[in-house]
């Protein structure tokens, strides 16, 4: 049908810029209430505006998802306006790449903090909710969570403890009828790399971006509808995507 996710509840982290946003509105466009989760409050108002214009049910969540108990009082919130949960897109990520030699404490931590940690208490927190629905996790990792570059050691370790999460999760709830997908992008054309810190990497990513064509947040949101909008009995695993131009 023209709106495969009819009925369905969506929440996706991450959802006030890039990957999250175009998602975001993707799953809305194909009949899911989406909750919106993210720090900025006026990003998120604008793009519940566009849904709500476009037809769609959406649910705004300012929230810094690295926030100590913030996982469950998410859950709740999205609960107690969907009355369920089907769908849950943990894309929420920072990037602040730096060699190790030069690495802050502060970037290494609130990578783990908000790569890593938020997204397995979110996972922990849904999990009773999606059992009950057969729903589907997407957890966004990168092809930093595949092949580890130099100047991206902290960032891999958290995209790399994405992927590992992931599988063992899914090992955990294939029988319970819950999927469990990892999204691997390449370099997407987005707001990530404005936070990095290291002066270096910040000009070394704007160099390799600007070489090649990238991938648009879009084609993102394209591979995450894919994954969840198949047959129960078809479980996408892992969806690896780069821009043609990249190595
Ligand atoms: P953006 O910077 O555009 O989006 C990141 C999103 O994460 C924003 O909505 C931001 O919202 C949110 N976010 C960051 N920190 C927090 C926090 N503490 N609490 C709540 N929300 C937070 O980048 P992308 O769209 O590119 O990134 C999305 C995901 O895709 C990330 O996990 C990233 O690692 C991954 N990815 C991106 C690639 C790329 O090339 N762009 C490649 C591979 C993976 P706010 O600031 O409003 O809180």
């Amino acid at each position: 049908s023209a709106r495969p996710l009819a009925g369905k509840v969506a929440l996706v982290t991450g959802a006030s810029s890039g990957i999250g946003e175009a998602t975001a509105l993707a799953l809305s466009m194909a009949g899911a209430d989406v909750a919106i989760v993210a720090r900025r409050a006026e990003r998120l108002k604008a793009l519940a505006e566009r849904i709500e214009k476009a037809g769609g049910k959406v649910f705004a969540i300012e929230a810094d998802i690295a926030r100590a108990n913030s996982a469950q009082g998410l859950v709740n919130d999205v609960l107690a306006h969907g009355k369920r949960l089907d769908i849950i897109v943990n894309n929420a990520g920072v990037m602040l790449l730096s060699p190790v030699s030069e690495a802050h404490s502060e970037d290494w931590r609130q990578m783990i903090e908000v790569n890593l940690v938020a997204l397995m208490e979110l996972t922990r927190a849904a999990l009773p909710h999606l059992k009950e629905s057969k729903g589907h996790i997407v957890n966004v990792s990168s092809v930093a969570g595949r092949v580890a570059n130099p100047g991206a050691a902290g960032y891999a370790a958290t995209k790399f403890g994405v992927v590992a999460f992931s599988e063992a999760l899914r090992r955990e709830v294939y029988a319970d009828k819950v999927r469990v997908t990892v999204i691997e992008p390449g370099m997407v054309e987005t707001e990530l790399g404005d936070h990095i810190t290291n002066p270096g990497m910040k000009a070394n990513l704007e160099q390799r971006r600007a070489a090649m064509e990238p991938l648009q947040s879009e084609d993102i949101a394209a591979a995450v509808l894919f994954a969840v909008t198949q047959p129960p009995r078809v479980n996408v695993n892992e969806i690896l995507i780069r821009p043609t131009d990249q190595e």
